[in-house]
């Protein structure tokens, strides 16, 4: 599932081969939430209650994917 800007749209707890620690998280754990390349703090911070955001990660836009 792609937003319209052909992000990923991921849930919490998913997690790919491309994860990475996001400083903001004190107990990194491999999931999206902890993963650099989502928005799920950003949001957080912003009020959002959704337990879906994005994944920023070039290599899963969905054209790059589809390619
Ligand atoms: S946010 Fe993206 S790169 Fe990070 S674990 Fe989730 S799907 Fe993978």
């Amino acid at each position: 599932m792609y937003d319209e800007c052909g992000l990923m749209i991921v849930k919490e707890d998913y997690c790919c081969e491309h994860w990475e620690p996001d400083d903001g998280a004190l107990v990194p754990m491999k999931e999206c939430w902890c993963c650099k390349w989502s928005n799920f703090r950003l949001e957080n911070i912003n009020g959002g209650t959704e337990n879906l955001s994005v994944c920023n990660y070039e290599g899963n836009r969905k054209e790059v994917v589809n390619r």
